[in-house]
């Protein structure tokens, strides 16, 4: 890992290679049978902060993004530096009961359990660019679910990104002619 010391040097750009290298498999976690992506180490290392938040936003620089809609919880730690990055605001879809104005809320499942997101009824004006984030595509539960959530409040979604993509749990699948893009695919 760079040491995070005041005499670092520019940031450099990691490989894809090296990016999956400091993410962790852990079998069995938070059920048996999944084998859970922890980005932590990822997201500690300097370069590998820098160089994800860079390919998650790489994509959609031109298309005028407004606003970055994370999904709570890991969500969250990505949408606002990729939105400094666009200069655009950011929007957190959060689980049930925890915004405290009128909200929407959009059920879905997940490759473990099921729940739902929320966002306040006025969180995207109307025609707003809006481009949604998740650490992982799985099964595309989530992401559908976020994307309904999205456009029945007006939202204009310009695309999803997601820093994993777990392919052959066929996610896409459930975004059908959707602009998607992920940076490390398993
Ligand atoms: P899904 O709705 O099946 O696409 O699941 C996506 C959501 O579940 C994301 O918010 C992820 O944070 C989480 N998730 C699903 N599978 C995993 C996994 N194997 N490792 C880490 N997070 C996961």
């Amino acid at each position: 890992m760079a040491k995070a010391t005041s005499k670092r040097e520019a940031p450099v750009i990691l490989s894809l290679a090296s990016m999956k290298e400091l993410i962790k498999d852990v079998p069995d976690f938070p059920k048996k049978g999944i084998i859970f992506k922890d980005i932590t180490p990822l997201l500690a290392d300097p370069d590998g902060f820098n160089s994800l938040i860079d390919a998650l936003i790489t994509p959609f620089k031109l298309k005028g993004v407004e606003i970055v809609a994370g999904v709570e919880s890991r969500g969250f730690l990505l949408a606002p530096a990729m939105a400094a990055r666009l200069g655009a605001g950011i929007v957190p879809l959060r689980k049930k009961g925890k915004l405290p104005r009128k909200v929407h809320s959009a059920s879905y499942d997940l490759e473990y359990g099921t729940d739902s997101i929320e966002a306040h009824t006025d969180a995207f004006p109307k025609n707003s660019k809006v481009l949604l984030v998740d650490d992982v595509l799985a099964t595309g539960g989530t992401a559908a679910a976020a994307i309904s959530l999205i456009e029945t409040l007006g939202g204009d979604l310009i695309g999803s990104a997601f820093l994993i993509e777990l392919a052959f749990l066929n996610g896409r699948k459930k975004l059908p002619g959707r602009t998607i893009h992920s940076v490390l695919t398993y």
